[in-house]
C-alpha cells in the first residue's frame, strides 16, 4: 500500500501528456538531440551578432582606428553568424517537423489499433464524434506541443538568457534597469492568461459541437427531413456557430489588446529609458557601441516574452488534448479484461477440456450465468443450458427479455462475471482471439455493411477466393441478387449498404458469416426483414448446416425456428420453457404456445 498523495488533475494531465509524447517520439530520439543542438547553436550565434557590431563601432569607427582587415573581419563575422544561424534554424526545423509528424503518425496508429481492441461495453458510452476527434485532432496536438510550444519556449528562453547575459557583460547597470521592468511584463502575461485561456477553451469546445451537430444531422438525415426538422436544426446550428464566433472574437481581442500593443509599448518605454540614461551620463564616445548593442538586444528581450506568452495557452490546450489521447490508450482492451482474474482455473479447465471426448463435449455450456450492464439492473438471471455440437437451437422471447444480451456474452463482447460459459469445453476467455473469432460467426440484428463492394463486404479482409465468396453467397441465397447488380460482386454498396434493401443486407450478412466457415453460427433476427419466400430459403440454408455447424438463432418469426432441435423461451432474463416445438406446444397456456398462436392469428 503506498501513501503517495493523489496528483492534482492538471499535474496528472501534464505527466500523462509528456510520457505519451516520449513514447511517440521514442524511435526518433536522436533527431530530438540534433534539433536541440542546432537550436542552441543558432540562438547563441544570434546573440553574438550585436557584440561584434559594438566592437566595430567602439574600437574602430568612433576612434577612427581604421584597421581595414579587422573591420572587414568583424563585418564578415556579423553577416556570417546571421547566415549560419538561419542555416541551423533550417536544419532544426526540418528535423523537428519530421519528428513531430512521425510522432503524430505513430500516435494515430496506436489510437486506432487500440480502439479496434476495446470491449463492446466501451462503445455503449462512447460518442462517435468524440472518438473520431481523438484520432484526428487530438493526436495533431502532439505536433503543436513539439513544434509550436516546446521549441518556441526553449528557443525564447535561450535567446532571453543569452541576451540578458550579453547585456550584463556590456553594462550591468543598464541590464538591471531592463530587468526591473520585467515584473510589469509578467503582469501582462498573467492578464493575458486570465483573459484568453477561457475563450480558447470555449472556442474549442464549440468547434467540436459544430462537428458533432453536422455528423449527427448527416447520419439522421432521413429522420430529420421526415420530421420537418430542417429549420429547427438550422437554428440550433446557427446559434452554436454564433457562439463560436463570439468566443473566437474574445480570444482575438485578448491577443490584439495585450500581446502586441502592450508589450510593444514596453519596448518603447525601455528604449526611452536606455536612451535617457545614456544621456544622463556624460556619454563618452566609447559608449555609442554599447548603446547600439543594447537597442539591438531590447527587441530580443520583448519578442521571446511575447512568444512564450502566446504559447502558454497553446501549451495548456495541447497538454489537455494529449492527455485525452493518453486516457483513451489507457482503456483496457477486451483481452486485458478477459485476462483479469481468470488465470487460476485456466489450467484445470484446459485439462478438463482435453479429458472430455471431443464428441461428447457440448458446443456451448452455460452454467449459472447472471449478467447486468449496469450494477443493480440484472438482465439475465442464473441461466444454465447445454447445446450439443451441430444442434440447431432457437431462442424466442418478448422484446427486452435478454436474447441479444445472451448472444453478446457468447461473443465475448462483455466479460462474464457471474457464472460461466464454455465453448467446446474451453472457458470463453481462455480461447485465443483469432481462434475464437474464426470459430464463432455472427449475423447481427442490424446488419452493418461497409461502404465497399459486395465482394469486400463478404470477404471482410480475410483474403478469400472468388469461389469461396460465391459459395458463401449461394449458401445464403444472396448470389442471385448480387449477380443482378450492375457490376455484380464489384458493385459498390454505398455507405451502410444504402443501395440495398434491408432484407438484402441481411442476406449479405449471412453470407459474410458463412464465408468464415464458423463452427458455431449465431443469428440475431436474421429473418425479421425478409419476405416469407426468402425466409424459407434461409430456413433451408440453416437446415443444410445441421450436424456440421451449431446454429443458435434468435427469431421473432417463430416459423424460422419451428424445426429447431430445441427452442429456448426467455422471459425477463430467465429460461421459462425449453424443448422442441411440438413439446412446447403441449404446455397448456404456456408462453411459447401463446406466442405461436398469436402469430398464427396475425398471419
Ligand atoms: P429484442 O427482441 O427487442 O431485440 P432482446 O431480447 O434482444 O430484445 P436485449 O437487447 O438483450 O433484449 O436487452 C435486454 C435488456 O437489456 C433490455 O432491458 C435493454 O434495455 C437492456 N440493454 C440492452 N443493451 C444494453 C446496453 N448496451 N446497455 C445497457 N442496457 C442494455
Ligand atoms: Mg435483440
Amino acid at each position: 500500500m503506498s501513501f503517495k498523495p493523489e496528483p492534482t488533475s492538471a499535474r496528472r494531465q501534464t505527466w500523462q501528456a509528456f510520457s505519451l509524447l516520449r513514447r511517440a517520439a521514442l524511435p526518433d530520439q536522436h533527431h530530438l538531440g540534433w534539433a536541440v543542438l542546432w537550436l542552441v547553436l543558432a540562438a547563441l550565434l544570434e546573440v553574438s551578432g550585436p557584440i561584434m557590431g559594438k566592437a566595430l563601432i567602439d574600437e574602430h569607427l568612433l576612434p577612427h582606428h581604421l584597421d581595414w582587415p579587422r573591420m572587414a573581419g568583424l563585418l564578415a563575422g556579423m553577416v556570417l553568424t546571421g547566415w549560419i544561424a538561419s542555416g541551423l534554424r533550417y536544419l532544426q526545423l526540418v528535423r523537428l517537423s519530421g519528428l513531430a509528424m512521425r510522432s503524430v503518425m505513430r500516435l494515430r496508429e496506436m489510437v486506432y489499433t487500440h480502439v479496434l481492441l476495446l470491449p463492446m461495453a466501451f462503445f455503449d458510452r462512447a460518442i462517435t464524434g468524440q472518438l473520431v476527434s481523438r484520432v484526428t485532432n487530438d493526436t495533431e496536438a502532439v505536433k503543436t506541443l513539439y513544434i509550436q510550444v516546446l521549441f518556441v519556449m526553449l528557443d525564447s528562453t535561450i535567446v532571453l538568457v543569452g541576451t540578458v547575459a550579453a547585456m550584463a557583460w556590456l553594462d550591468w547597470h543598464l541590464m538591471l534597469i531592463v530587468l526591473a521592468l520585467l515584473p510589469a511584463v509578467l503582469l501582462i502575461v498573467w492578464l493575458y492568461q486570465r483573459w484568453s485561456a477561457p475563450a480558447v477553451t470555449r472556442a474549442r469546445a464549440l468547434r467540436s459541437d459544430i462537428n458533432g451537430q453536422m455528423a449527427e444531422s448527416i447520419g439522421g438525415m432521413s429522420v430529420l427531413q421526415a420530421n420537418n426538422a430542417e429549420a429547427r436544426f438550422g437554428q440550433r446550428f446557427a446559434a452554436t456557430n454564433q457562439d463560436h464566433y463570439t468566443a473566437r472574437l474574445a480570444e482575438l481581442r485578448a491577443n490584439a489588446w495585450l500581446l502586441r500593443p502592450a508589450l510593444d509599448l514596453f519596448n518603447i518605454i525601455l528604449l526611452a529609458a536606455v536612451i535617457y540614461l545614456f544621456g544622463q551620463r556624460a556619454m563618452t564616445a566609447a559608449e555609442v557601441g554599447v548603446l547600439y548593442a543594447f537597442i539591438s538586444y531590447l527587441a530580443r528581450v520583448i519578442e521571446p516574452l511575447i512568444q512564450i506568452t502566446m504559447q502558454f495557452s497553446q501549451l495548456q490546450q495541447s497538454v489537455v488534448a494529449t492527455a485525452r489521447v493518453a486516457t483513451l490508450l489507457d482503456e483496457a482492451t477486451a483481452t486485458e479484461h478477459a485476462a483479469h482474474g481468470h488465470d487460476a482455473g485456466l489450467a484445470a479447465a484446459r485439462a478438463a477440456a482435453n479429458d472430455a471426448g471431443a464428441n461428447g463435449t457440448p458446443a456451448v455450456a452455460i452454467r449459472h450465468l447472471s449478467f447486468a450492464y449496469n450494477e443493480g439492473h440484472p438482465v439475465l438471471h442464473d441461466l444454465s443450458l447445454e447445446i450439443p455440437q451441430g444442434a440447431f437451437v432457437g431462442i424466442v422471447g418478448h422484446t427486452g427479455s435478454g436474447k441479444s444480451t445472451l448472444l453478446s456474452l457468447l461473443l465475448r463482447f462483455y466479460p462474464v462475471r457471474q457464472g460461466s460459459i464454455t465453448i467446446h469445453g474451453m472457458p470463453l476467455d481462455a480461447i485465443a482471439n483469432e481462434r475464437f473469432r474464426a470459430d464463432v460467426g455472427l449475423v447481427p440484428q442490424d446488419p452493418f455493411l461497409l461502404a465497399a463492394s459486395a465482394r469486400e463486404n463478404i470477404d471482410m479482409g480475410r483474403g478469400l477466393t472468388q469461389a469461396q465468396i460465391e459459395a458463401a453467397a449461394r449458401a445464403a441465397h444472396a448470389h442471385d441478387f448480387i449477380a443482378a447488380l450492375d457490376r455484380g460482386y464489384d458493385t459498390a454498396l454505398g455507405e451502410g449498404g444504402s443501395r440495398l434493401s434491408v432484407g438484402q443486407k441481411q442476406l449479405i450478412a449471412i453470407a459474410r458469416a458463412l464465408a468464415g466457415a464458423p463452427r458455431i453460427l449465431l443469428l440475431d433476427e436474421a429473418t425479421s426483414h425478409i419476405d416469407s419466400q426468402t425466409e424459407q430459403i434461409v430456413q433451408t440454408a440453416l437446415d443444410e448446416l445441421r450436424g456440421t455447424v451449431t446454429v443458435i438463432a434468435i427469431a421473432h418469426r417463430l416459423s424460422t425456428i419451428r424445426d429447431a432441435d430445441r427452442i429456448i423461451v426467455l422471459n425477463h432474463g430467465r429460461i421459462a420453457e425449453t424443448g422442441p416445438h411440438e413439446q412446447l406446444m403441449q404446455i397448456n397456456d404456456g408462453l411459447y404456445q401463446r406466442l405461436y398462436l398469436l402469430q398464427q392469428l396475425a398471419a
